[in-house]
């Protein structure tokens, strides 16, 4: 990958880590998953109805790649059918496993995390988030 690129990724990476969009719970159905490893600690909430993902929620702390993740994931997956959110997680989570993908650019902003690929030890941070989504979109939840 050339450095302008992973400079740019760099920067949508630190934004969202200190900006992070659709942050603070609400009280929707939640995930809570921590990775001792790195301290991460994210909460996800979810809005699902009709088959919709009307709203996701996230909250927590940790490294910037699973704080910035967590709100990058909000944004590519609300308003998306659950069937289109279910094949975006699997798409990123082939992402980060180094693999091509067809249509990459519909991971949008996610697409960032490709690099992450490369460091094994960071994959659970950058997928964390995607997890707990990916629970809530199978009708799973804490209580
Ligand atoms: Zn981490």
């Amino acid at each position: 990958m050339n450095e302008n690129i992973e400079n740019l990724y760099r920067q949508v990476i630190m934004d969202h880590y200190k900006n992070p969009r659709n942050k603070g719970l609400v009280g929707y159905p939640h995930v809570h998953i921590k990775n001792p490893s790195c301290g991460d600690d994210i909460t996800i909430e979810a809005l699902i109805e009709n088959g919709v993902v009307k709203n996701i929620r996230q909250n927590g702390s940790g490294c910037s790649i699973c704080c910035s993740s967590a709100s990058v994931m909000s944004e590519v997956l609300k308003g998306k059918t659950v069937e289109k959110a279910q094949e975006l997680i699997g798409k990123y989570y082939d992402l980060l496993k180094g693999q091509t993908i067809e249509n990459a650019d519909e991971l949008d902003e996610a697409l960032v995390y490709q690099g992450v690929s490369k460091f094994p030890a960071r994959i659970k941070c950058a997928t964390i988030s995607w997890k707990a989504m990916e629970k809530l979109i199978n009708g799973e939840h804490d209580e």
